[in-house]
């Protein structure tokens, strides 16, 4: 039989898979021998089987019976007991966390009955009628789906004709009218009434917390943290203790570090007679730690001990939350807390000068795609400006956008092109898809804990929480100080997230510390004053002396070269040459394409020669000494000749005008009909234009070879190596590479120079790489080219399927991101395995990169590592990233 039950004692914090996070680690406290409330968790395993069999597991009922009667003898009272109830709570835990997207019910075991021996052991009618609402506000609408607004207006109403402010200044009485309420929109919306079993009310709540595995917003987040779908929830019962019991009681979470910044020294909000809830929902402005020291200094001193022990046993920042009743503290949860980048560097370093980690683990406490965050501008220190008002600092970074009170107005102002900044009095996880879509989240309620708060800093949204000062009026699309309105829907805003500033208007930004440290352009000793950039630093050191992998850049010019080298760029990977016949050289591709015979191309190409030297001069100058990888010309035509349609729409016109026609249009409109392609991405590119247009690449393999002798002559070390593209069959390479050698001998020849070069092809189509073992024995080396590979493996195009079908296979769980961003391991991923594999068995030291986007992806590095490239190139922002990640992928 299996078993689906386990008690907190049986548990330990490595059991997150079959636990749940919340579950192991309650666990895992216990075993600390810190004072958590009696309880058991449901295994993931009952959840996966409730969602394969649309029921739970048979079993399920009885073993629950029997860990409530051990929680029961443990406690001394009974689930249901009319004099001394136990209460217990009901909440959700997967392995990865999902804050907030999954139900909770708390107060299960209040019944009429039950309600009154509660007042009775309390002392407190007031007290108990608030739970007894709370139960069934959470109940109807989390386990009988009733509308949640139902409830709140209730308790508005009541608010209203008490003429208060705060449901804590809502008498027994008043609580006693709300329950009754409660009782009857349960009963109206759903047939029944509310159940008084308290065994029903806990079989029921279990289901709901199953249920919620699927809600909506759970798979939205899901879907944007690419958690699997197919892991399923765990179910905690946990004994209740009541932070609402009266005013020596309180509720709380803290952080035993700031997770916005990672300053040392905890970190939380509480709030005196509440239960956790009204903490993290911004119902009430919260009060900070200090306060608690003040108000109840034994539970304070307690809680910070505790702290203290959980971050050495977990060696990491960690989050609790607590609660206080009448006076004694319990631990209800505590996990490895989230944390905005900044903090994740921050801590890291710190933990090492701690002595509680080494520089090794400290690598795998950050990622990549933490490392990009920090990569991104902020506001620029000296643009005027002037705060209209001020919040927390909740998660940082520099958002400048249109003002959009709801998620629906977000996704209209994305979809026109325009960035939004998501404005509530409070977020609750419905609005995720809005804050997943916006560039930054403003509320006015809540503090550093609050949802808004620890979703966008998952998220790594900018947000700015609390902006007390703010009325946020969604009705009426305006937000006020006092009577005034001092902003409307759509008006722009910008935010700074890490100061907590609101400005009216568009703030100009500035590029970040980080970049600006590492390219040079701040003075090392300021930079390495800043602790944030000196932690980044020591990382990156840390992760070069880790790699296996060199990183490259792609860079078409020497600034660009420049600037990656200053990043860390060991090389260039990928030239892309059509590149340099943009703007206004682009007529140079429709002459060399135009020439009617093989005199009037070798004038063009003669024309091209000096110009393309020149290039090349510049791009070796700047990456003197490294190895730069040009690829010869690969342009898709329509990119450079003129759109078929409209060049005939204007010649037909100027026709109807009487314009006598332009000779030269007339040939380039033959042209661009006879090379017109309905598929020009799958046309004539790459080595198919170079066999097509013989001379072409034979010209550029010696302006290449000319720059680098001409720097050899001045002392330089030029290191260049050419790359054949959009290969498929050996025999292309067979029929272009004397073109290219041809030219490479007679250079040297001619310079007496022995300017020794690699030949080598990109991988960028199914073939190649499934041919890789023959393309091996003519190239010197491979270069995987994923994007041209993903659209040809999957079928996609490149340039249209992000504005497509995509958002229907991304809501549908066909695609979980995009795989021309994140490598597509299974499908994509194999052929470059392969490609790897069959290339190395023709030539074992064949060296291998990659120059696809995917090779500055923070998620997809480690995969190259894996299959054993030797290097990856990506554009020179992310090196940084790319260094860092092959560092980790190492380890
Ligand atoms: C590729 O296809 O991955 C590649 C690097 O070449 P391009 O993006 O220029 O087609
Ligand atoms: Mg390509």
């Amino acid at each position: 039989m299996t078993t689906y039950v386990q008690m907190f004692q049986q548990g330990s914090k490595e059991q997150k898979g079959l636990l749940g996070g919340k579950g192991a680690n309650l666990a895992e406290m216990v075993r600390l021998g810190l004072p958590v409330p009696p309880g058991f968790t449901i295994t993931t395993e009952a959840c996966r089987w409730y969602m394969t069999h649309g029921s739970a597991p048979q079993e399920l009922t009885a073993q629950v019976d029997e860990a409530m009667a051990r929680v029961e003898r443990e406690l001394g009272r009974r689930l249901g007991d009319v004099e001394d109830p136990l209460l217990v709570a009901v909440r959700s835990g997967s392995k990865m966390s999902m804050p907030g997207m999954m139900e909770t019910v708390l107060n299960v075991g209040l019944n009429d009955e039950t309600v009154q021996g509660l007042a009775r052991k309390s002392g407190s009618p007031r007290f108990a009628m608030d739970s007894y609402r709370r139960l069934l506000q959470m109940y109807g609408r989390t386990v009988l789906d009733v509308d949640a607004a139902l409830f709140e207006d209730v308790l508005e109403e009541a608010k209203k004709e008490r003429g208060v402010s705060s449901d804590v200044e809502l008498t027994a009485e008043d609580l006693t009218a709300v329950v009754g309420r409660f009782q009857q929109i349960i009963l109206e919306q759903t047939g029944y009434p509310f159940p008084q079993d308290p065994r029903e009310q806990l079989r029921a709540s279990i289901i709901a917390v199953f249920e919620s595995w699927n809600a909506p917003r759970a798979v939205v987040y899901r879907n944007t943290e690419r958690i699997p779908h197919d892991l399923g929830t765990a179910v905690n019962v946990c004994s209740m203790v009541l932070g609402n019991l009266d005013d020596d009681s309180a509720s709380g979470v803290a952080f035993t570090r700031d997770p916005a910044t990672g300053a040392i020294g905890a970190y939380g909000d509480f709030l005196v007679n509440a239960q956790g809830e009204d903490v993290v929902a911004g119902i009430r402005n919260t009060r900070s730690l200090p306060e608690l020291e003040q108000l109840m200094p034994a539970v304070y001193t307690e809680l910070m001990d505790i702290m203290h022990r959980l971050e050495m046993h977990y060696r990491d920042l960690c989050d609790v939350e607590f609660t206080v009743e009448s006076g004694k503290l319990w631990m209800l949860q505590t996990r490895v807390g989230k944390r905005t980048a900044e903090a994740a560097f921050r801590i890291a370093t710190t933990l090492v000068d701690e002595g509680v980690i080494d520089e090794r683990e400290a690598l795998t406490r950050v990622t990549g795609a933490q490392l990009t965050r920090l990569l991104f501008p902020r506001f620029a220190a000296d643009a005027p400006r002037e705060a209209i008002a001020r919040g927390m600092d909740a998660s940082p970074g520099a958002a400048v956008g249109r003002i959009a009170f709801t998620t629906a107005e977000v996704l209209r102002l994305q979809r026109d092109g325009e960035s939004a900044i998501l404005v509530r009095r409070e977020t609750n996880p419905d609005d995720l898809e809005g804050m997943i879509a916006s560039a930054g989240i403003l509320t006015s309620r809540g503090g550093r804990t609050s949802h808004a708060a620890v979703v966008a800093r998952g998220l790594g949204r900018t947000a700015v929480c609390g902006v007390e000062a703010f009325d946020v009026d969604e009705n009426a699309g305006e937000i006020r100080v006092g009577d005034e309105v001092v902003a409307r829907a759509g008006d722009i805003l910008s935010i700074d997230g890490s100061t907590g500033e609101v400005f009216a208007g568009a703030v100009p930004v500035e590029p970040s510390a980080v970049v600006q440290s590492l390219t040079g352009e701040i003075d090392p000793d300021v930079a390495e004053a800043d602790e944030l950039v000196a932690s980044v630093h020591r990382l990156l050191e840390v992760a070069d002396r880790a790699r296996r992998m060199r990183v490259r850049a792609n860079a078409d010019t020497p600034e660009d070269a420049a600037r990656a080298r200053a990043l860390g760029a060991e090389g260039i990977g990928l030239v892309r040459t059509e590149h340099m016949f943009l703007g206004d050289r682009r007529h140079l591709v429709e002459d060399l394409v135009l020439a009617a015979d093989e005199f009037e191309r070798g004038q063009v190409l003669d024309s091209l020669l000096p110009m393309q030297r020149e290039d090349f001069v510049g791009i070796l100058r700047a990456m003197d000494g490294r190895s730069v990888t040009v690829r010869l010309l690969d342009p898709p035509l329509h990119e450079f000749l003129p759109d078929l349609t409209e060049l005939s729409v204007k010649l037909a016109r100027q026709e109807a005008q009487g314009v006598e026609r332009d000779a030269h249009e007339e040939k380039v409109l033959a042209a661009v009909r006879r090379l017109h392609e309905q598929n020009p991405m799958l046309g004539l590119r790459g080595v198919r234009l170079a066999l097509t247009i013989p001379g072409l690449y034979g010209m550029q393999t010696r302006a290449i070879l000319e720059a680098a002798a001409k720097l050899r002559s001045e002392g330089l070390d030029p290191r260049v190596e050419i790359m054949i593209p959009l290969v498929s069959s050996v025999r292309e390479l067979r029929e272009i590479m004397p073109e290219v050698t041809a030219v490479r001998d007679a250079v040297c020849r001619e310079t007496g120079m022995d300017l020794a070069t690699s030949i080598g092809t990109m991988i960028e189509l199914p073939r190649a790489a499934l041919r890789a073992d023959e393309l091996a024995q003519e190239a010197d080396f491979f270069s995987f080219g994923t994007n041209d590979l993903t659209q040809t493996t999957w079928g996609f195009s490149r340039d249209d399927v992000e504005a497509g079908f995509f958002f229907t296979y991304r809501d549908r769980g066909i695609l979980l991101s995009s795989p021309f961003e994140t490598l597509d391991q299974f499908g994509v991923g194999e052929l470059v395995r392969i490609g790897a594999e069959r290339g190395r068995s023709t030539k074992p030291e064949l060296k291998l990169g990659i120059c696809g986007e995917h090779g500055g992806d923070p998620a997809s590095i480690a995969f190259f590592h894996h299959v054993g490239l030797d290097y990856v190139s990506c554009s020179p922002f992310r090196v940084p990233v790319a260094r860092l990640e092959a560092g980790r992928a190492a380890l």
